[in-house]
């Protein structure tokens, strides 16, 4: 698949469209313009890439909606060479997004046939994040902490302590929090001890889930 005219003309569309529903963060609307979130996906989905939907990546696992990239993105409130930790690499569109705003990304994916396939297609593409790991995301990557953002991109029951424990002080962590549906959930470590807690509408994730392996 290739990145034409009509793609780009579809991303702008499509990224307006988010700044249309609230998204105020300039870098995270500049990466979804510029990204081409159809070479993620399976080339049947080709057309449905710039659609505000989530898609089926195999493994019965998903691409974020691209309004929940954004938002978690905004979230996070990354700044240049910051450390962040990713849980959930899936189709890796939003680690795409992340190294996008110049981020060293450190992402986890405990499905190995997702791990495997999205690892290959980031050496094609020349995306590099700091590390890509198969393993489990609700023991983090204490190896590389402290981190200062930690995203969870699939939804957790509840809040892994792990990540907790990870992150920097001034870091924040973003995490869907719930079974069916999720809260979008922000961390800020204000302290060694004290966290401030800041809950956002509610959202549909895939689930994060315990260690199978
Ligand atoms: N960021 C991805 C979203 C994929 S959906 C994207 O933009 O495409 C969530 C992903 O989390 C799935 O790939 C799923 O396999 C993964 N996942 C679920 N539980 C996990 C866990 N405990 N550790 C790491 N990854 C997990």
């Amino acid at each position: 698949m290739k990145d034409t005219l009509k793609h780009k003309g579809m991303r702008n569309k499509l990224a307006d469209s988010l700044v249309a529903k609230g998204i105020t963060d300039k870098k995270a609307i500049n990466a979804i313009r510029t990204i081409p979130r159809h070479l993620f996906l399976d080339s049947g989905f080709e057309d449905h890439a710039y659609q505000d939907k989530a898609f089926p990546i195999g493994a019965e696992q998903t691409i974020s909606q691209p309004y929940t990239v954004a938002f978690q993105t905004q979230l996070l409130e990354v700044a240049p060479n910051h450390k962040v930790l990713e849980i959930g690499t899936g189709s890796g569109y939003q680690t795409a997004v992340l190294l996008h705003l110049n981020v060293k990304v450190y992402t986890i994916e405990r499905q190995l046939q997702l791990f495997k396939k999205t690892k290959r297609f980031f050496e094609k593409m020349g995306y590099r994040p700091k590390k890509t790991v198969f393993g489990d995301g609700y023991k983090g990557m204490p190896e590389e902490a402290p981190f200062d953002g930690i995203l969870v991109t699939a939804g957790a029951p509840q809040v892994p302590k792990a990540l907790m424990a990870q992150l920097k002080v001034g870091g924040r962590l973003v995490i869907p929090v719930g079974e069916d549906d999720q809260i979008m959930t922000c961390y800020l470590r204000k302290s060694e001890k004290e966290f401030e807690k800041k809950e956002f509408g509610s959202f549909r994730f895939v689930p994060l889930l315990e260690d199978k392996n």
